[in-house]
């Protein structure tokens, strides 16, 4: 195959302003700075995680962007805040027209920044459409409340409306796994609230949510309520300490967002964090279901996914026939170049994250884990890897993997599973399977995870469901209304009705 750039690409019109081409033919992008798609002259290599191809360069902003950033949209918050809400959601609507006119752009560029196999690229174009378009609808229900007074001695004569009111601006800073549709679940639930908003994506794969703020310029979000800028970590903390920021909303690391959770100071956070979710298969399971979900949890874009199961827990007495049917699933899971639509695993991220999954593979072979399938690598292509017997000292029980692994430890029962569960740093999913439904709803209301499936891998998709982490694994909620919640504030207005004297009134009438 071509080198993985994008020179075999042809990336649509309305995308012009966002780039231009250098001499070589790579696509130098811009970021949206006060209105305007702004080259600077500093840049960052985006490199393929295919073969370290140059995809484009991004400019890599300095504080001095940053800063500009902020007063834009502080400046500009109420350009979004006074469209009506009709308003907002025709500019939606046909923000999900011209992405999914502009699919095969959105497609090509995920497959080439990110690696991802083109069945999850277009995945995330669809869930990033149906963010759009579910978004609005809950919207609609969030409407605040009215409280009558007369529950209080104190508040006779008077009531109250609680308003939901948006923030202000909102830092929306996002991991590299999915740079298109994390970003964007930030993003729209933000703007429709009313708030707006400053991103920084990922420096390792930004270009999706740059051609994505494009496609909210032209729908007609006031360009200034949205500013996007690139660069690499440390411009993430000086955003992030900014006063004139009411809320950051971050998802990625455990360790970056403690450290950004530290410096924020009176800020509202939302904190999407790392995550250890493990597989409980039970005695009476049904073991061909509980090996395809397991399977398909841990591998799908090759297990780079907060929600992925990278741990099993089955029950002694069904282990092996378990494990078989595990070997014969992973046989359907191709490992190769993303932009072969055969493939279902692509490469890691980048050459660390090869690394650290070997690591976590390696550590427990030495603790005596049995190597079942794969353990090894290629650039970045890490195999499908089964471990069996793997003890319970091994790092890979307890770290996150983010790698196509899948660790099996043998459990004598399901007590021993709650156990094992809950003694993670973790709290983000887990999932059971078992035929018997009451014994389900005992272990998801022991397990101490912000969301628990039954007889399915763990899924956020598009967030029809809320999730979140609890423990280690962040603050607050995600979800398509939930997130708007979390994203406006309450404002009470109280009206003293005494002088009016409308009790008095309405007496008089019964006279
Ligand atoms: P990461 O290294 O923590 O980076 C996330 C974002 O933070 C990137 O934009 C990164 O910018 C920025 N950043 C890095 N250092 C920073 C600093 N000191 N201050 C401020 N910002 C900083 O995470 P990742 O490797 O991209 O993503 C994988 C992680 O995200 C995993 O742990 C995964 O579990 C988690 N995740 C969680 C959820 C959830 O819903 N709970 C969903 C998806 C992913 P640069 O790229 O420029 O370094």
């Amino acid at each position: 195959m071509m080198k993985a750039n994008l020179s075999e690409v042809k990336l649509g019109e309305i995308f012009e302003p966002v780039y231009s081409l250098t001499s070589s033919r790579v696509p130098d992008f811009k970021i949206l700075l006060d209105g305007q798609w702004v080259a600077l002259e500093q840049r960052i290599e985006v490199r393929s995680p295919i073969d370290n191809g140059l995809v484009a360069t991004v400019p890599s902003a300095t504080e001095k962007e940053a800063e500009r950033a902020v007063v834009s949209s502080y400046e500009n918050r109420n350009s979004i805040r006074t469209i009506p809400a009709v308003g907002k959601i025709d500019i939606f609507q046909r923000a999900r027209e011209l992405l999914l006119e502009n699919k095969d752009s959105f497609v090509s560029v995920l497959v080439r920044e990110a690696g991802k196999p083109i069945s999850n690229a277009e995945g995330e174009v669809k869930s990033t459409a149906e963010r759009l378009k579910l978004t609005p609808e809950d919207y609609g229900k969030i409407r605040g409340e009215h409280i009558p007074g007369d529950w209080s001695d104190e508040t006779v004569g008077t009531s109250a409306d609680v308003l939901r009111e948006p923030l202000g601006v909102v830092l929306a800073i996002s991991p590299f796994n999915y740079p298109l549709y994390i970003t964007a679940t930030k993003v729209i639930p933000a703007l429709l609230a009313g708030n707006s908003v400053v991103v920084k994506p990922s420096s390792k794969d930004p270009l999706a949510f740059l051609l994505f703020a494009r496609i909210l310029q032209v729908a007609g979000i006031p360009s200034r309520a949205l500013n996007v800028i690139t660069g690499r970590g440390p411009l993430g903390e000086y955003l992030g300490r900014h006063e004139k920021i009411s809320m950051l909303t971050f998802t990625g690391s455990t360790e970056v967002g403690r450290r950004l959770a530290s410096i924020a100071g009176l800020k509202r956070l939302h904190m999407e964090l790392g995550g250890k979710g493990s597989a409980i298969v039970l005695a009476d399971a049904d073991l061909d279901l509980a090996a395809q979900e397991t399977v398909k949890g841990s591998l799908s874009y090759s297990g780079q996914r907060c929600d992925a199961v990278s741990r099993v827990l089955v029950e002694q007495k069904v282990a092996d026939i378990f494990v078989k049917e595990i070997l014969k699933e992973v046989e359907g899971y191709k490992l190769g170049d993303p932009r072969d639509p055969s493939v279902k695993v692509g490469p890691l991220i980048d050459s660390s994250a090869v690394e650290r999954v070997h690591g976590l593979v390696t550590d427990a072979t030495g603790r005596g884990a049995e190597l079942l399938a794969g353990g090894k690598y290629e650039g970045n292509f890490y195999q499908p890897t089964v471990l069996d017997h793997v003890p319970f000292d091994a790092r890979i029980m307890w770290e996150e993997t983010f790698g196509p692994v899948i660790p099996i430890a043998r459990i004598r029962d399901v007590d021993e599973a709650i156990a094992l569960a809950n003694k993670s740093r973790f709290g983000l999913d887990s999932c059971v399977f078992t035929n018997n439904i009451n014994l389900a709803r005992k272990v998801a209301k022991r397990i101490e995870e912000g969301e628990v499936t039954i007889n399915a891998a763990p899924r956020h998709g598009v967030g029809y469901y809320p999730f979140g982490g609890n423990k280690d694994s962040g603050i607050g909620r995600e979800g398509i209304g939930y997130s708007i919640e979390e994203m406006t504030r309450l404002k009470t207005i109280v009206y003293n009705w005494r002088p009016a004297k409308v009790w008095a009134d309405l007496t008089k009438e019964n006279q």
